[in-house]
């Protein structure tokens, strides 16, 4: 199967070398070819150029993209797809004034989630996951970061990484799983949160990594969750089994979670909202990526992450969309890429290269995705007719998007 896209308007995020990240100022420059070609056979972009220099190419299927433009499709970082049910009651809660802190306490939030989740069954759950998963993909996003998190149990843990592993089969998209193994206290250790660090460490972790689906290990570093300490004793129970953190950080509250992850050398440390200097600090030559999700600010009404500090700073920057049914229910690539514009100050070129090469790179598949690249794997999004690829942004909550292609398969 072989597709070739001619007359392209903008074909963007270019690189002929295999670049992996965008840092700092770098982040400005989007390289693009205007009117241009991309040739893709089976699951890799093998070649691309301008028209002028175009020479016929036999393939099974020819798009014609005039007024169109072309990039790699996105690359969502973070999310917790797999879930049962929703949450739209504490969403009327929270537009009627309680705090995320009062819907916690008053058995919402992961809580909520996870008493949902364990009552689910493994077959309704990868249905209910499934489905999430391919409205993401038709809003263009061809690699997508799956969290567990709300099993609280190993057994309930289990069960979510099995159907993570079976969604990551059945789907085109690329999907990384994340053992997100400390996200809340279940209210049976409440008074005992070290027995619950001891049943993560010794039982939770070590059970889950023999499964083999994950390389990654995530904690929900916050007050009330999991403290500096927990954190460290949850990540050095990660390395004993190869899982490289990948961290909630800074949410509401700055402990020091953003320097011990890169002394962890997480792979990226998300949120930060709440951010000082001492963070910037610590992020300066380290290979930790900071990941913002303005959707969850959007939606419980927190600060933003101070994108312009990190990238300003001269670090790279990541967006994604946290999808998850509690602080995020959107999974739309194309809103965060505005939010990040609107709301973090990113140009539209910052807010792409966030939200491609650099999201590949907090997933730790950046050579393979994020980029038009020679051998890179051929995830496209085809846009509607545009004048400009700041129109992504630009136009908010617009559906830009008329055709992607996953894994070479126009869809
Ligand atoms: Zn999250």
């Amino acid at each position: 199967m072989s597709i070739l896209i001619i007359n392209i308007k903008q074909l963007l995020q270019v690189h002929d070398s295999n670049v992996t990240i965008v840092k700092g100022d770098a982040m400005k420059n989007l390289p693009i070819i205007e009117n241009a070609y991309v040739y893709i056979n089976h699951d890799t972009i093998i070649e691309y150029g301008k028209m002028e220099d175009y020479r016929p190419i036999e393939a099974d299927t020819v798009i014609d993209a005039t007024g169109k433009i072309v990039l790699p499709s996105w690359c969502d970082s973070h999310t917790h797809v797999v879930y049962a049910g929703d949450r739209t009651s504490e969403f009327v809660d929270r537009i009627n004034g309680l705090s995320y802190a009062e819907i916690a306490n008053k058995g919402g939030g992961i809580l909520n989630s996870a008493k949902k989740l364990q009552d689910t069954s493994e077959d309704d759950l990868f249905e209910q996951s499934i489905k999430r998963l391919n409205e993401l993909i038709a809003m263009g996003s061809g690699a997508v970061e799956i969290k567990t998190g709300y099993g609280l149990t190993t057994e309930a843990e289990l069960k979510m990484l099995r159907v993570i592993k079976r969604i990551k089969q059945e789907s085109l998209a690329k999907i990384i799983p994340t053992l997100l193994a400390a996200h809340a206290i279940p209210e049976e250790f409440k008074s005992k949160k070290q027995d619950y660090i001891k049943y993560i460490t010794e039982e939770l972790i070590p059970q889950a990594a023999k499964l083999n689906i994950t390389h990654y290990v995530d904690v929900f570093c916050e007050e009330g969750y999991f403290d500096i300490k927990d954190t460290e004793a949850i990540l050095e129970a990660g390395k004993k089994h190869n899982l490289r953190p990948k961290i909630h950080v800074n949410q509401f509250n700055i402990l020091g979670g953003i320097a011990l992850g890169v002394k962890h050398n997480a792979l990226s440390v998300d949120h930060l909202e709440e951010l000082n200097d001492d963070d910037i600090e610590a992020l300066k030559g380290s290979d930790t990526i900071s990941v913002a999700l303005p959707g969850c600010s959007y939606f419980i009404s927190i600060p933003y992450t101070p994108a312009r500090k990190i990238i300003d700073a001269g670090l790279p920057l990541a967006i994604a969309t946290d999808y998850n049914p509690g602080t995020a229910p959107s999974g739309n690539m194309n809103f965060v890429v505005s939010a990040a514009c609107v709301k973090l100050k990113l140009t539209p070129e910052e807010a792409i290269n966030a939200a491609t090469i650099n999201g590949a790179y907090a997933m730790g598949i950046s050579n393979m995705y994020g980029s038009i690249t020679r051998g890179k794997k051929a995830n496209l999004i085809i846009t509607k007719p545009m004048n400009h690829y700041s129109e992504i942004p630009y136009a908010f909550a617009h559906n830009p998007i008329e055709q992607v292609i996953i894994n070479g398969q126009l869809l």
